[in-house]
């Protein structure tokens, strides 16, 4: 009949992670689901995505007509310093067994999630979405890059050989309630999160590691869960797109750093431990390509995000990542 859609059962892997929680909260609790649309939330307790026969009996289970593949092993610089192969052979496995059963599946469409800290470490700036597979990766996080490039690699081939419409989105950092707190494994702004929670509670110094001007763009995990819901429905290229703020929202760590001292009212002194790696100094990313499509999209301003962030964390402390 015309004008009918079709039932879409929309299969959220790594569904228990910052980017699921709040996709969970967009569609369920905000009301962006739409009517005839079911979405399923996956944590690693479901099924090790690693591991092909449970990959295969979890699609059996569901059935899925669609995918937003976000499970993977994922972390900070210091996490990805100490065990760059594990991020390389857990990821290529976990994306190999999900895009290659979705379409054994003939699952219709996968939104794969990559990562701007894939794109080469000698660029021109700003990385735009033509630039993934243009040189080497930073020497900090390679196993992770090389993993999530190939996802690209797959969505290509895919389509050429099957006709498979697979794309993927490359947020920028991303952040919000559910994240991974963790002081040593977690990334930047949720370890200052934890460490000046801690720093107020105990009265001690904030020791931010590195000199703090390392430059970043962060997207609110609630943003990028809105845009991942628009890619899944709308956006009809099996290129990837960026989904970041604009290049004049790029911030120093010691902007960060600022911001969450300010959430949580903060007043001890702030000490920057230039000993410790800063990773990558920038890797500024355009978001024209976004703004094409979606001109008039609104991000949450960066402090009401950050000051959302430390409350959610102070209080889901006992329960919290960390
Ligand atoms: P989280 O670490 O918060 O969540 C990871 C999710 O993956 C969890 O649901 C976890 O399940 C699941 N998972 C991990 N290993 C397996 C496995 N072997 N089998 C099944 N599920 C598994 O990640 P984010 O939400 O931060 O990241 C989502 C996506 O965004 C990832 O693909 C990541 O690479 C990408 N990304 C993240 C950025 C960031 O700043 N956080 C920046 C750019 C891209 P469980 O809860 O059971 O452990």
């Amino acid at each position: 009949m015309e004008g009918e859609t079709k039932p879409m059962r929309v299969l959220v892997t790594g569904g228990s992670g910052l980017v699921g929680k709040a996709i969970e909260r967009v569609v369920k609790q905000e009301g962006g689901a739409r009517e005839g649309e079911e979405w399923i939330f996956l944590s690693s307790k479901e099924a090790d995505l690693t591991n092909a026969a449970e990959t295969r009996a979890i699609f059996e289970k569901h059935r899925p007509t669609h995918i937003i593949h976000l499970a993977a092993k994922v972390g900070g610089l210091f996490l990805h310093l100490r065990e760059n192969l594990d991020f390389w052979k857990k990821n290529l496995s976990i994306n190999e067994n999900v895009l290659q059963t979705a379409h054994e599946f003939d699952v219709a469409k996968v939104v794969s999630c990559l990562s701007t800290c894939i794109f080469p470490d000698k660029t021109t700036y700003p990385i735009d979405e033509t630039m993934i597979h243009n040189g080497p990766p930073h020497e900090s996080n390679w196993g992770y890059a090389y993993a999530k490039r190939m996802v690209d690699v797959h969505n290509r081939a895919c389509f050429k050989q099957h006709g498979r419409r697979y794309t993927a989105v490359i947020p920028t950092n991303i952040f919000g309630p559910h994240d991974n707190f963790s002081i040593e494994d977690g990334h930047v702004l949720p370890a200052l999160v934890h460490k000046t929670y801690k720093a107020k509670r105990d009265g001690t110094a904030l020791e931010v590691w590195g000199c703090g001007q390392g430059l970043r763009q962060f997207i609110f995990s609630v943003d990028l869960a809105r845009l991942c819901v628009w890619v899944l429905r709308e956006y009809d290229e099996i290129e990837p797109i960026i989904l970041s703020v604009g290049e004049e929202e790029e911030m120093t760590i010691k902007d960060v750093a600022n911001a969450i001292v300010d959430a949580f009212e903060f007043t001890g002194p702030v000490n920057y431990d230039t000993s410790k790696s800063d990773g990558q100094l920038k890797k500024t990313a355009s978001n024209a390509k976004l703004r094409r499509y979606l001109p008039n999209f609104t991000f949450t301003p960066f402090h009401a995000a950050v000051k959302e962030t430390c409350d959610w964390f102070a209080n889901n402390y006992s329960v919290a990542r960390k």
